[in-house]
């Protein structure tokens, strides 16, 4: 009887993880405005950083953030990844580019794909507006947003984009 072993070189294992999230207060006000189609952030009265989505409170300054911002679906690119590996659970053409955007009014990258154009072709500082759903498929999600494509408009240089975080 053969003692030979393969190499194990990768299993399978099924995880999945449900939860459930309760949204109140500025998170509930969000996904109702991007149930209507608008993004709205919120202005930290210390420091002046826009939250979108709110959290309601300044993680930098711990103070409530009761201002409300609208956001533009308008942004710029900070940085991006090109993702060339398949996965089960992604049906997108390879290879694809997910970015995380500074929307316009907005102090904090969102992160979401960047279609129509190669994945090559993104870069930082590539200004990008949002691809919505049909407005019969919105609900409270950021799901409304399917992704987001290149503008003719001229990159912002890295100088420019504001403290960001
Ligand atoms: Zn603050």
């Amino acid at each position: 009887m053969s003692e030979e072993k393969s190499e194990v070189k990768a299993i399978v294992t099924p995880t999945k993880l449900v939860y459930q999230f309760s949204a109140i207060g500025s998170h509930a006000e969000f996904l109702k405005a991007i149930s209507e189609g608008k993004l709205v952030g919120e202005r930290c009265p210390s420091c002046k950083k826009v939250y979108c989505p709110p959290r309601g409170i300044c993680p930098r300054c711990g103070v409530e953030t009761p201002e409300k911002v609208d956001i533009d679906d308008k942004g710029t690119v900070t940085t991006y990844c090109i993702v060339r590996v398949p996965s089960e659970n992604i049906d997108l053409k390879l290879p694809y580019c997910a970015a995380n955007i500074l929307l316009d009014r907005s102090d904090m990258p969102i992160m979401a794909l960047i279609q129509e154009c190669p994945a090559e072709d993104v870069r930082i500082g590539m200004r990008v507006e949002a691809i919505w759903a049909p407005e019969e498929d919105w609900g409270p999600t950021m799901e409304n947003i399917r992704y987001f494509r290149p503008i003719d408009e001229p990159d912002v240089p890295t100088e420019e984009m504001g403290d960001w975080y």
